[in-house]
This record gives structure tokens, sequence and C-alpha cells, in this order.
């Protein structure tokens, strides 16, 4: 059975589009052209920490663990999807990004859902996705097993780590998954990673949930984006004021260097595309 885990893999979605989070700091990818393979399953929803996940997750179909089919988009761009029987080999899924390959493809993001959820697949996949010369870009927010990370960072080139403050709801503890969640940017950073941590804030989040990731980001100097939530019909905690998000990014002024914060609107919703 492990055998066949490592080979195949669960997918939710893949299309190409615009890197649309990120602001402009080191690691961030933003506004740049890639291949979004979103991966099925996410711990934090199956009540890894306690809960089912963010109260603002923005990925709800990406949280079923095994779902039987997954979406592809038919031309990169285009918007168009068919379906696709799960799980998936990474030979077939190797061939669904060469079909999705543009000439101003920057890299392959592995997304969710939790990519490190699938870490052999992933890790499989990473190595063929190399041997062609991708980039690739992990968007994680936890895993339980940091060896497990460990076997894969040297292999990433850029990341974006998910710290999730007491507002989102992610966890019973929501201090002992920031922990987690830091030392995953910590193993990143060690093996050469390009990367970020971003924390989405709300009217809920408080400054002494803000100030201690900053001070934790500070510790290691690792860039910090602010994302506002994403406002959404029938979401009970809605976007932040102005004040709060320039009174946080003061905040962490005090723990990080002007060029080390940033920050990140959802850009992609905006203009509407994926
Ligand atoms: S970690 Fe991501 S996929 Fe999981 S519940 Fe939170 S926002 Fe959704």
């Amino acid at each position: 059975m492990k055998k066949e885990l490592t080979k195949y893999g669960f997918i939710q979605e893949i299309f190409s589009s615009f890197q649309g989070e990120g602001a402009s700091l080191s690691g961030s990818c933003y506004g740049l052209r890639q291949i979004f393979v979103r991966f099925a399953g996410c711990p934090l929803a199956l009540g890894a920490c306690g809960t089912k996940g963010c109260v603002w997750c923005d990925s709800p179909k990406a949280q079923i663990l095994k779902p039987k089919i997954f979406f592809v988009e038919k031309k990169a761009g285009e918007q168009e999807f068919k379906k696709v029987e799960n799980p998936i080999s990474v030979a077939q899924l190797v061939e669904i990004i060469e079909n999705l390959k543009t000439p101003d493809l920057h890299s392959i993001s592995l997304t969710g859902g939790e990519p490190l959820l699938q870490v052999d697949f992933v890790s499989n996949l990473i190595d063929e996705l190399k041997k062609r010369g991708y980039l690739l870009y992990l968007e994680t927010a936890y895993t339980e097993n940091l060896s497990e990370l460990e076997m894969v960072s040297s292999k990433i080139d850029y990341a974006c780590v998910d710290i999730k403050d007491r507002s989102a709801q992610s966890a019973k503890d929501w201090k002992k998954l920031a922990e987690q969640e830091l030392k995953m940017c910590r193993i990143l950073q060690k093996n050469g990673v390009k990367v970020f941590a971003k924390v989405v804030i709300s009217n809920k989040s408080t400054e002494e949930d803000f100030r201690y990731i900053s001070s934790m980001c500070g510790k290691h100097q690792i860039p910090l984006v602010i994302q506002p939530v994403t406002p959404k019909k029938g979401l009970e905690i809605q976007p932040p004021a102005w004040k709060k998000i320039r009174s946080f990014t003061e905040i962490a002024g005090e723990y990080l260097s002007s060029e080390k914060i940033g920050l990140s609107v959802q850009v992609h919703k905006l203009i509407n595309i994926l």
C-alpha cells in the first residue's frame, strides 16, 4: 500500500494562471505565471489541530481527502476544464504540466489543500519536474512530520508558509500551530529555499497575536507578508480596517527590516482570474 501511495496522488485541480499573492518580498512569485497543482486534502481541515480548518478557507473543495475526480484546464489560461480520474501517477501529472506550459511560465506552484500531506508522491513529482528544469514554488500551511519537509526542502526553489493567527480558528492551540509553522520556515530557510511567511488578517485579528508572529519571524529574519482576508459572501469575519493594516505593518517593522515586510491582496480575485 505504501508503494502505491508514492506512485499515485490525489489532486483537486490543475490550471495555468498568475501568482496573485506575496507582495515584492524575497521568496514571493507575485505576478509571475505559474501552473498551479492543487493537491487534495488538508490536515487542518481533517482535524489534525483539533478544528475543521481555517474559517476563511478559500479552497474548501481541496479539503476533501480523496476526491474521485479532479479538474484540468484544457488549454493554458482558457479556464475551460475537463474531468480526470484520481488517483494520478507522476508520469500523467508531468504530462498535464507539459501540456499547460507557456513561453512566459515561471514556475510550478505546489498548493492545496496541503501538498505535504502526500509528501512521498510530491517528492517523486518534484524529482521528475527538476529533471525537466522547472522551478518549484511550495505553498504550505502545516505538516506534523518535519523530517518529511526536510526530505523535499532542498529540491524547492521558493516557498510560502501560511502562519495562522487565532482569528483563523485553524487550531485549538493556535500558538502551537504557529510555532510549528515557524519551524517549517526555518527548515526551508536552512535548506536554501527562498521562503517567506504569510499571515491572513481580519477584523478579528489582534495586535497581541500579530506581535507574537512578527517577533517569531524577526528572530530568524523570515520575510513576512500581511494579507487582509478577501471578503466572501456569508463569511463571518471581515477584512481589517486600514488603521489596523498599517498598525500591523508598523509592528512588524519593530522586528523585521522594511524590505522583509509586505502587504499582499489576492490580486487574481480582484481581476477575476483563477
Ligand atoms: S490550510 Fe489552506 S486548505 Fe487548509 S483549511 Fe486552511 S486555507 Fe483551507
